[in-house]
């Protein structure tokens, strides 16, 4: 006898697919745990040493109990002098910013709170995979742009139902940092138009001392049509802490504030306070191996070139988005080949739009430079075993 069905889910649910970078990594997860050694190169963070926190001296009433819904005041003006000092951005830490559980839940209310059911939301692929899903949750339809379309071909994919344009700079996975000249397109395309443009700027501080990182919201000083995401996880190493924010018109942040409360009430308090604390401290501690694997990301991009693998263009974050060739396989198969035979993980690139099939996501956060290349050295075989 079957399982008894339980009672039938949304028919919205029927459009959400898995998150394929967490299927690969639960895999990995199960093989692991069944003794098998995996070079794992598809993990979405970078491992850093960051002192356990310590709260002695903390007030232990504040930290166990709800707090602020729009963020610790202290957390909020720490990110909103952040913003100002780094990139001249004036943000209003009282009216303009929200800190929440995570950038992934600040972009998906933001959305809540701005798109209409069939308001169609330009994503550029390789996108971060969870766009799509998100512009579907809010009954709102993902125009998928492919990766080859420069930024300046852009306005054949507005339509009169265009609502919102998302960027990821720097690009998780390609480590594309988009230029001053691009984000300057990109505001006088939403001017005319009338768009959102949403920037994810979760991995800002993964740039190369040479690169120059423009944050979205600077040519939008009034934030009239833009909304900057950002988050703790990646430039501080604490993506389990779940703290991320965006900053906005204050019209705006009033409205998502709405959709905070309804739905997780605050950020995590024990850990915004700490943050708050320790924010100058911890971000510090943290920029030294940021270096270190942005400079490791671009070593890799050479060892790739080397065994004559193509990688999309790119400089920042920890990833690597690597050609397939001449290899016959999609990326879905190619990536659970790879896995199986040599024990090497990397996320298919399909995951990041059907313009993408050719690719694989690397991600180097994690393993040291001899697994990174036993993993290329894996990739090339596979390729040249699997010509055309
Ligand atoms: N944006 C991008 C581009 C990401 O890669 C991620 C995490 N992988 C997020 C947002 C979400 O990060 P978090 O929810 O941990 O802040």
């Amino acid at each position: 006898m079957g399982i008894p069905e339980p009672i039938r889910h949304s028919r919205l649910m029927d459009g959400i697919d898995q998150a394929i970078s967490i299927k690969y990594n639960n895999l990995v997860y199960e093989l692991k745990a069944t003794g098998h050694d995996i070079v794992t190169l598809s993990l979405g963070e970078a491992f850093f040493d960051v002192p356990a926190p310590d709260f002695a001296g903390f007030d232990t009433a504040q930290l166990h109990h709800y707090s602020h819904s729009r963020g610790l005041p202290e957390l909020r003006r720490r990110l909103a002098k952040y913003y100002e000092d780094q990139f001249g951005l004036p943000v209003d830490p009282d009216h303009e910013l929200l800190v929440t559980a995570g950038s992934k839940a600040a972009i998906y209310m933001a959305l809540l709170a701005t798109v209409e059911p069939g308001d169609e939301v330009v994503v550029l692929e390789p996108f971060w995979l969870s766009y799509p899903a998100q512009v579907r949750l809010c009954r709102g339809k993902p125009v998928m742009v492919p990766h080859d379309v420069s930024v300046f071909d852009l306005e054949r994919y507005v339509t009169p139902r265009t609502r919102a344009i998302i960027i990821n700079n720097p690009n998780n996975p390609s480590g594309w940092v988009y230029s001053e000249a691009e984000l300057t397109f990109l505001h006088e395309l939403a001017d005319r138009h009338g768009l959102l443009l949403v920037g994810d700027e979760a991995y800002n501080e993964f740039v190369t001392p040479e690169t120059k990182f423009v944050t979205c919201g600077a040519a939008d000083p009034e934030k009239l049509h833009t909304i900057t995401v950002n988050s703790m996880s990646k430039n501080y190493g604490i993506s389990g802490w779940r703290i991320g924010y965006l900053i906005a018109h204050r019209n705006l942040v009033d409205q998502i504030l709405k959709v905070n409360q309804h739905l997780v009430t605050c950020a995590p308090t024990i850990l915004a306070c700490y943050l708050a604390e320790r924010f100058d401290e911890l971000i510090e501690h943290t920029r030294p191996q940021i270096q270190q694997t942005v400079a490791m990301r671009n070593e890799v991009a050479g060892w790739l070139a080397e065994e004559g693998i193509a990688t999309l263009p790119g400089s920042a974050t920890f990833y690597l988005f690597a050609s397939l060739g001449s290899s016959t396989l999609g990326s879905d198969e190619f990536a659970t080949r790879l896995l199986r035979e040599s024990g090497v993980c990397v996320v298919p690139g399909i995951a990041y739009g059907d313009s993408c099939d050719r690719h694989i996501r690397i991600s180097v956060g994690t393993e040291s430079p001899e697994r990174i290349r036993r993993g290329i050295a894996a990739i090339r075989r596979l390729i040249d075993a699997t010509k055309g």
